[in-house]
């Protein structure tokens, strides 16, 4: 079968022996799509979601009853008390934007306590100057590191003590950094020392990329407000934009009225025949997230019997989609990279190039052959060109498609060496 898709012998060879050994791991992530499942499939019984809610609203959008059910569906799975689930928001950055801008004063204090956020918040935080940054607006920062990729907690409680602190910023997943994402565990422990220091303090959650890795969402870990992008899990590939927040009613609250405007919140925003994409999105998602941790697992697996570093290694436990391979040389990482190109379904023939692309130092790759724009909950892999040349790879709407990705990339490697 696989000779027909141009993988040879050997590699076949490989990837079946890979399957073999790691058929535990595969079991898990279905126990966990199991239960991702049943708490989606539970909330749309609950909301008796009907096809009067795939319905949409234009102008002003008052009255959209698919779009409020939708929010009362995410905030029930997410054991949140509501959310906002908007096609308004442009991005996953831009949803962080809002819930910041809307959660912070003017001589407020955010702390981020995972090391330095996500690098499209730079601009956001004003890390990198920008007039209309929070900082500009007089909000300030400050940040503790990880250490030995685990919470400081001494530290981050030294901050609370010391400083009135109004918000509290983690990052569960590694974005392009490359430490570990952070497990359920360890995001548990440090918010349970930090409110027993200051109940006050509000605990955001940047989820991007994490939603039904686990099995439990931030709320249940005693976060206050969550925020993750719907082209990422849990838009279930489906969503064709989008984001959202959710959390505490009244933090979600005040997020609408920065979405939207004071005085009108949440009751705005038509959702211009997006609600079905959203909910068979959402229903999709236990699902896609399972073949996306597969894909990842299958992919360390391979690549560390060719004798390449992967991180998560195949074995560990995940708290997001996102999977590094360390190539050790320029030459591998660009012929991995742009044979995930030309093992998907979409601009297949495109052969990507490392280009300059603006607010980089180095040089960077993408394989991006998705149907939605972007999308990450799609197979792609992207890499910054420098030592010690590691590729970020994440998604795979399906495990089969992601493998046959994944194969060809290894394929286009080993042909060129
Ligand atoms: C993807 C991501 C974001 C937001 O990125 P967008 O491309 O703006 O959606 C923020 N934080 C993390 C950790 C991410 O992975």
């Amino acid at each position: 079968m696989y000779k027909e898709f141009g993988i040879d012998e050997k590699i076949e060879k490989l990837a079946i022996e890979a399957e073999e050994e790691i058929k535990e791991e595969f079991k898990k992530v279905e126990n966990n799509c199991l239960r991702n499942s049943i708490k989606v499939l539970e909330a749309f019984q609950e909301y008796k979601v009907s096809d009067i809610h795939f319905n949409s609203t234009t102008g002003y959008g008052y009255g959209d009853i698919g779009r409020d059910t939708i929010e009362k569906i995410f905030a029930k799975v997410l054991k949140a008390e509501d959310s906002l689930v908007r096609n308004q928001f442009i991005s996953g950055t831009h949803a962080l934007t809002v819930c910041l801008f809307g959660l912070l004063r003017p001589g407020d204090t955010m702390l981020s306590i995972s090391g330095k956020p996500y690098d499209t918040l730079d601009s956001v935080i004003g890390l990198e100057e920008n007039p209309s940054s929070l900082k500009a607006f007089g909000i300030k920062y400050d940040e503790v590191n990880l250490q030995e990729e685990d919470f400081n907690i001494p530290a981050i409680l030294e901050k609370l003590k010391n400083n009135k602190i109004k918000l509290i910023e983690i990052q569960r997943s590694r974005g392009y950094a490359t430490r570990r994402s952070l497990t359920i565990d360890k995001i548990e422990k440090v918010i349970k020392a930090i409110k027993e220091v200051d109940k006050e303090v509000i605990v955001m959650v940047d989820n991007c990329y994490g939603e039904f890795v686990d099995e439990k969402e931030p709320i249940e870990l005693g976060a206050d407000i969550m925020v993750g992008s719907l082209i990422k899990n849990l838009g279930g590939g489906l969503a064709p934009n989008g984001a959202y927040i959710a959390g505490r009613k009244d933090l979600v609250e005040l997020c609408s009225e920065r979405l939207t405007s004071p005085g009108q919140g949440k009751e705005v925003g038509p959702s211009l025949g997006i609600n079905k994409n959203f909910l068979q999105g959402l229903y999709m998602a236990p699902s896609v997230v399972a073949s996306s941790l597969k894909t990842a697992i299958f992919t360390a697996k391979m690549m560390e019997k060719l004798g390449y570093k992967a991180v998560p290694t195949w074995s560990e436990r995940r708290s997001d989609i996102v999977q590094t391979i360390e190539f050790g040389n320029e030459k591998d990482l660009v012929k991995y990279v742009q044979g995930i190109q030309a093992g998907s379904a979409i601009d297949s023939n495109s052969v990507p190039m490392p280009w300059d692309m603006p607010g980089y130092t180095d040089k960077v790759i993408m394989a991006a052959g998705a149907f939605t724009m972007g999308s990450s909950i799609e197979l792609s892999c992207d890499a910054p060109i420098r030592k010690p040349y590691i590729a970020f790879q994440q998604g795979g709407l399906t495990y089969e498609y992601g493998k046959l990705g994944v194969l060809k990339a290894i394929q286009n490697m080993v042909k060129s060496s």
